[in-house]
Parts: C-alpha cells; sequence; structure tokens
C-alpha cells in the first residue's frame, strides 16, 4: 500500500487503485502521514528543471569544512545541554509509567496514538495463562505478555516469526509463577512482516504461541 501513496499523490492511479488507497487511508494513521510527507514535497518537485537533471551537483569548495564546523558546533551544545533536560525527561518517563501502570494502560486500545492491538495467544503449558497485545513500532513491533503461570525461575525466550520465515529473537524473561507479570518484548520485525510469535523454553518446547496473521 505504501508504495502506491506516491502514485496515489500525483493522481496516477485509476478509480479502482486509488479507491482501495482512499480505504486503507481511512484506517491507517502511518499511511496518512506518510502520504502528508509525500505531498509536502511535491511542491518543489513540479519546480525542477528537467533538462537540467543531466548535470551531476559540484559541491561547493568550502563543503567539507562547514560541515565539520557545524558538527563541532552541535556537538558543544549538546555538552551544554545534557545534564538538566535529560534528567528532566527521565523524570518525565518515569511519571508517565506510573500513570500507565495505574490507569491499566496495557490494555488494547490505543495509547499515545498508538495502536495496541490484541493478539490470539495459545497456552502448550497447563498454568500458563497470558494475554498479549501487538504494538506497531517504526522499528520493530512489540509484544505485551500480561498474565501468569510460566515456571517461577526458568528461562523463557520469545521469537517473532515473520512472514518470509525468519525467526527473530525478540528478547527472554523469567517466568514468575502464580505472580502476575507484564512483559514488554521487542523484535526488529516490523508489525506488517510479522506472522506470529513464540515463547520457548531452554528445552526448546513452545510453552505459547501467538497469532499475528491477523491485520
Ligand atoms: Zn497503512
Amino acid at each position: 500500500m505504501r508504495e502506491s501513496l506516491g502514485d496515489f499523490a500525483i493522481g496516477r492511479l485509476d478509480a479502482e487503485e486509488a479507491a482501495t488507497v482512499q480505504a486503507h487511508l481511512d484506517g491507517c494513521a502511518d499511511c496518512r502521514a506518510e502520504l502528508a510527507e509525500v505531498s509536502s514535497v511535491l511542491g518543489p518537485l513540479s519546480t525542477v528543471d528537467a533538462a537540467r537533471l543531466g548535470d551531476a551537483p559540484v559541491p561547493s569548495p568550502d563543503l567539507g569544512d562547514r560541515i565539520v564546523a557545524a558538527a563541532r558546533a552541535e556537538g558543544r551544545a549538546a555538552e551544554r545541554g545534557r545534564s538538566t533536560p535529560r534528567r528532566l525527561t527521565l523524570a518525565a518517563a518515569a511519571a508517565v509509567a506510573l500513570l500507565v501502570g495505574g490507569a491499566g494502560g496495557y490494555a488494547a486500545g490505543a495509547y499515545d496514538g498508538i495502536p495496541r492491538e490484541p493478539v490470539a495467544v495459545q497456552a502448550m503449558e497447563p498454568g500458563v495463562e497470558v494475554s498479549a497485545v501487538a504494538i506497531p513500532h517504526t522499528w520493530g513491533v512489540e509484544i505485551v505478555l500480561d498474565g501468569d503461570g510460566f515456571a517461577s525461575g526458568a528461562t523463557y525466550r520469545m521469537v517473532v516469526e515473520s512472514k518470509d520465515g525468519r525467526e527473530v529473537g525478540a528478547g527472554e524473561f523469567i517466568g514468575t509463577g502464580e505472580s502476575k507479570m507484564v512483559c514488554n518484548m521487542n523484535s526488529s520485525v516490523l508489525r506488517g512482516d510479522a506472522e506470529g510469535f513464540k515463547v520457548v523454553d531452554t528445552s526448546g518446547a513452545t510453552v505459547l504461541r501467538g497469532d499475528l496473521t491477523a491485520t
């Protein structure tokens, strides 16, 4: 869908394709944002003189020096600004974490504009009772496990399965027995490329499966 956004923006799609893209856009904030970005460069692009496109641009002779100077200045600014803002940011993050925890922020629904998608899970081991949500990020998909029943003290590993057959680690956690746990696992597989995930124990046996085929 994303690949069609450029053609959509310049009106190069036929009516049927355009309707398909429009229908997707109505339900996909990511693609709407991308379309806005694509559209924002169309104006400047239309002023490009096609006749001059063949000439390779030559940087001005002092470009290297200017980049180095700008990088140095930025580095100094970052040094100066470091201590206070970073502490403030951490404090703000802690406050948000408290609010989220208190308000049951792990429930499905949207938080901070990022959708939390409920995921169908199937436990292979008796006693494991877990619900899961998937959160799409620009860097991959996050899976939040919420439940109990993983053997206390045992190590578990999550693997996200991609549509092209890859199995990508999403991190490990330790079972908490009957104590409830909320565990955020992170994988570099993008939500759109992910087909499912599984939790395996140290013997390699699958303890839990999650289905990510739904869109
Ligand atoms: Zn989309």
